[in-house]
């Protein structure tokens, strides 16, 4: 087993590095600071290295404010010039945004007036909204061609950010949009999504959550059974597994079945403020390159409620959270999902899309090189997401078969045939 994983891995590293070499060749301009010298102004030298390795941010939610804000009404949309949330195109070409996760969120029932039922069998519209979400998400980067681009692949991001555009990607914030079925998991991959949270702050017949700030008494202990298929199914079709939001059981069972690398979309560290909502240490341990780790990129959270105390939110204490998991995983599993427009209040000095770079402004001081901020910036989840792209590929070309597995509480559909 730890020789198919030494294999595994070594092929992973040897992918990476022909994926980054690739992605500098690619690379539109060409004297970008792998040598050469860096101006002495911090913000300055930030903008630079993020002009040749843009942000690739792991979780924005403008899909939800056009929804709640707009009725979804793309047309009433104007992303040219300020909107009142956090995003526009002017602010992320201000904030060298290359690419960044388009969140189809949608609430989990007992947050939008349902009642799921204890088996979560109840009727919610969570897949309805979901479908919605997409729409919206689609309609609006098809409304900007010359801005963004759908990015489906590591490889569409990469193109997307040669010409000069904002790969955009859909990610689903919660298995409970998934109702109940790995069926709907495959049509919103086949719609372009490509990472799915296991839980939001509820519980769903997948996965335990974390809830919000403390954690509620588990329903599974951690996965369900149809969470374990769930996984392997996300593994073979290549949808991220998501450990945001879960519970740190979920976490840790995810990390040890999971074929592919993982990402925490939009994760601070528990270390440095203490809710369940941050990833603790013993889970951060759990993830890297060594023996017994498994690969990922844990996206740090902007929201200032997980940062720290009220009012201490700021540059500094985000790049403490940074910092904090590039200590205990290292530095090539860390990234940035900030949580913009979907959180009302910001850190102080991260306002909105355009001050990313102050926040590498903030990690070059502090003895940053350009190859870990490039790695923070984007290139650590481009690794992540082509290591999980050669695991589904891999399972595809064995032959592993799609997952049939029915939830078993279901009583509207035969059991499950045996093959
Ligand atoms: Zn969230």
């Amino acid at each position: 087993m730890s020789k198919v994983r030494a294999v595994v891995h070594g092929l992973l590293t040897v992918l990476f590095v022909a994926g980054l070499v690739v992605f500098l060749l690619l690379s539109t301009n060409h004297e970008w600071p792998w040598k050469g010298s860096l101006p002495k102004d911090p913000l300055k030298a930030a903008q630079k290295i993020l002009e040749a390795s843009p942000v690739i941010d792991g979780h924005i939610d403008l899909p939800e404010l056009v929804r709640m804000v707009y009725a979804n009404n793309v047309s009433a949309v104007d992303l040219e010039h300020e909107m009142p949330g956090h995003v526009d195109i002017p602010r992320l070409r201000k904030g060298r945004v290359g690419g960044f996760f388009w969140s189809v969120y949608t609430a989990c029932p007992e947050h939008a007036g349902y009642d799921a039922g204890e088996d979560f069998l109840n009727a919610t519209w969570r897949v309805r909204d979901t479908l919605e979400q997409i729409d919206v998400a689609k309609l609006l980067i098809d409304k900007y061609p010359n801005t963004f681009q759908l990015a489906r692949s590591s490889q569409d991001i990469k193109d997307a950010i040669t010409e000069g555009k904002i790969a955009s990607l859909l990610g689903v914030e919660g298995a409970h949009q998934l109702g109940n079925s790995i069926a709907v998991l495959r049509q919103y991959h086949e719609l372009g999504v490509r990472y799915v949270t296991l839980t939001h702050m509820c519980h769903n017949a997948f996965a335990d959550s974390c809830g919000f700030l403390e954690a509620p008494e588990p329903l599974h202990g951690g996965l369900s059974e149809i969470g374990v298929a769930l996984i392997a199914e996300m593994n073979r079709i290549g949808v991220l597994v998501d450990l945001s939001h879960t519970a740190d059981a979920t976490a840790k069972q995810a990390l040890k079945l999971t074929k592919a690398p993982v990402i925490w979309s939009h994760s601070s560290s528990r270390a440095i403020w203490n809710v369940s909502r941050n990833v603790p240490d013993d889970v951060l341990e759990l993830v890297g390159s060594g023996e017994n780790k498994t690969d990922g990129v844990v996206m740090v959270n902007f929201a200032p409620y997980f940062v720290g105390a009220e009012g201490n939110a700021t540059i500094a204490s985000v790049a403490d959270h940074v910092e904090h998991i590039a200590k205990i995983a290292g530095k090539k599993h860390v990234g940035l999902g900030s949580d913009y427009d979907g959180i009302e209040d910001v850190p102080s000095g991260l306002e909105d899309v355009s001050k990313y770079p102050q926040l590498f402004a903030e990690l070059y001081k502090r003895g940053w090189s350009r190859y870990d901020l490039a790695g923070l910036s984007g290139g650590n989840l481009l690794r992540v997401f082509e290591g999980a792209e050669a695991v589904a590929r891999k399972l595809q070309q064995e032959g592993t078969q799609p997952a049939y597995d029915i939830y078993k509480k279901r009583t509207d559909i035969g059991k499950k045939r045996e093959l």
